[in-house]
């Protein structure tokens, strides 16, 4: 063997050229690691996913004939480093030259990089050809410019790759209907029972064990049930198109007690460790949609396909542009730390209840659970951004730090002074009772702010928009906030920030 090649295990893309011709001078090689395992603490279920998918992968390469070398976390010559591991195979097999993809997160490029530094052999890096765009596509998109602004970049992505366009016009006379896409959903349009797949999992349970992994979060029995090879993937993805594609613009917002997927796709494990790219999403799902133009309006195609070829390929370019001093930003100056329950789940806070408890069963929250339930929260208690990464980077199936960073650092913190959102999303519980039916059967009353039973998030908002008057008033998108909170009273704006108090300094209570 000559060539030793390094598959992440986020990189399962089977169509990589790579893997076209078999060729027995090239080894490639894979590996469970602690170094992976450790550096946050991951949900179970994360943990059972990567390593079922890359188990499948090897396999499968495996029968198509190319030579691999896989080592399981408790394999013996497995130093747990990906260092440590590469250097035992470079020896072992006096392997003459070394190639990699390139890795999506900050910290694994610089680790390689260095490891290739040191090397007295060649070393070659490949593109992961899974994105539309190139990594540095987006910094060069908005050369010069201040503001990175998304719709920007969405319309040109359309323009670019021909999607949803008639000529240079956009397909249906409006490029975006996100003001379509927010109502609320109630036991109708049904939801067909999410498709699941019984991936039985049992060993990697008992290996996981037997290496001792730190992990948060649930899982019940030996069946896993999110798609774990690019077969199961193209099935979600069906399945998608088939039941889930006609109401998804419609519902994208909303939130419910019942359903803890709604109308979303369950997708984003499977594209980001790539076991299907956003291009034959994208193209699948306009497939379908040529084909049942008379049932599916352009609303929900146009507001699924802004979600892939717009916001994900975004934020890959912004945690590009702006890596490493993206991940310390914290404009806000937030330093509060984050509320235990989120730990548990174990909280009289209807809409919180259910968003962490989903996050716990299931290792997912749909994006409104995200943003505007957790993240709106640990904001409103000005919780410090690097112990709010730290739970978003473990607790979701579909964590990898160059989409988790710019979203809640981003768009659900606002540390980065607003690089990504124009404005902080906060609310108050108003907008959580307008979107769900959480608040009908809360402890609290979505109605008052200042009553001991008063929802928190009220007093929190008022108290929070006042804290950061200094650093938000100039903000044009605020302007509407500040002027209703000048309008309230004194009296009741010190009972609302006591109150807001409370909440941030004994959590437990609430
Ligand atoms: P759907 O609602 O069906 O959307 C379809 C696809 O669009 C998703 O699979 C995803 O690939 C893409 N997408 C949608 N919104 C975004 C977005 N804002 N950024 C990037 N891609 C998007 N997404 C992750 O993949 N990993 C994360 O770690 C992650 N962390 C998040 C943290 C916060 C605080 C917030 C607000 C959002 C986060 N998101 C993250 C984005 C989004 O919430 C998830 O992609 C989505 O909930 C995944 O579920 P789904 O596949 O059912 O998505
Ligand atoms: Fe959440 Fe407040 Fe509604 Fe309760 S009343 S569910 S705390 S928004």
């Amino acid at each position: 063997m000559k060539k030793l090649r390094l598959i992440m295990g986020d990189q399962l893309n089977e169509n990589h050229s790579w893997f076209l011709n078999n060729n027995n001078e090239i080894l490639y090689c894979m590996f469970e690691m602690k170094q992976e395992m450790d550096y946050t603490t991951h949900h179970t279920q994360k943990i059972i996913g990567f390593l079922k998918a890359m188990r499948e992968f090897s396999n499968s390469l495996e029968t198509k004939g190319h030579n691999i070398v896989y080592f399981k976390i408790n394999d013996e010559k497995n130093t747990q480093s990906l260092s440590g591991n590469l250097n035992f195979l470079l020896k072992k097999y006096a392997i003459e030259c070394f190639e990699y993809q390139e890795p999506d997160e900050y910290r694994l490029c610089y680790q390689l990089k260095e490891f290739c530094a040191s090397l007295n052999i060649t070393s070659n890096v490949a593109d992961t050809e899974h994105f539309y765009t190139k990594k540095n596509e987006l910094s060069e998109f908005f050369d010069g410019k201040k503001q990175f602004l998304m719709e920007r970049f969405y319309r040109n992505m359309r323009k670019k790759h021909g999607v949803l366009m008639v000529g240079n016009q956009p397909e249906g006379g409006i490029w975006n209907y996100d003001k379509t896409n927010r109502k609320k959903w109630n036991n109708s349009p049904s939801i067909p029972k999410y498709l699941s797949f019984t991936n039985n999992v049992e060993e990697i349970i008992k290996d996981i064990e037997s290496a001792k992994i730190n992990k948060i979060g649930r899982f019940k029995g030996t069946n896993f049930d999110y798609p774990v090879n690019r077969n199961q993937a193209l099935k979600q993805l069906e399945f998608f198109n088939k039941f889930l594609l006609t109401y998804f613009g419609d519902y994208q917002d909303a939130s419910h007690t019942n359903e803890v997927y709604l109308f979303h796709s369950r997708l984003s494990f499977a594209m980001n460790i790539k076991l299907l790219s956003p291009k034959e999403v994208v193209d699948q799902v306009l497939e379908h949609y040529r084909s049942n133009e008379d049932s599916i309006d352009i609303s929900q195609v146009e507001g699924f396909i802004r979600q892939i070829l717009g916001w994900r390929e975004y934020m890959r370019g912004m945690y590009w542009a702006h890596m490493p001093k993206y991940a310390k930003k914290n404009t806000l100056n937030n330093s509060n730390p984050i509320p235990p329950f989120f730990w548990d789940g174990k909280t009289k806070m209807n809409c919180l209840n259910n968003a962490i408890n989903n996050s716990l069963d299931n290792a997912y929250a749909h994006h409104i659970q995200r943003l505007m339930v957790t993240g709106n929260y640990l904001l409103l208690t000005q919780t410090n951004p690097d112990e709010v990464d730290h739970w978003y980077l473990g607790v979701y199936i579909d964590a990898v730090e160059w989409v988790q960073l710019p979203n809640t650092r981003g768009m659900s913190q606002y540390a980065d002074g607003g690089m990504i959102a124009t404005k902080p999303y906060v609310s108050s519980g108003s907008y959580i009772n307008k979107m769900s039916n959480y608040c009908k059967s809360c402890h609290y009353n979505v109605k008052s702010k200042i009553d001991q039973d008063s929802c928190p998030f009220n007093s929190l908002y008022w108290n929070f928009l006042d804290d950061k008057k200094d650093i938000l008033k100039t903000n044009q998108r605020m302007r509407m906030m500040y002027s209703v909170l000048d309008k309230i009273d004194k009296d009741t704006l010190v009972k609302m920030k006591l109150k807001a108090d409370d909440i941030i300094k004994n959590p437990n209570k609430y």
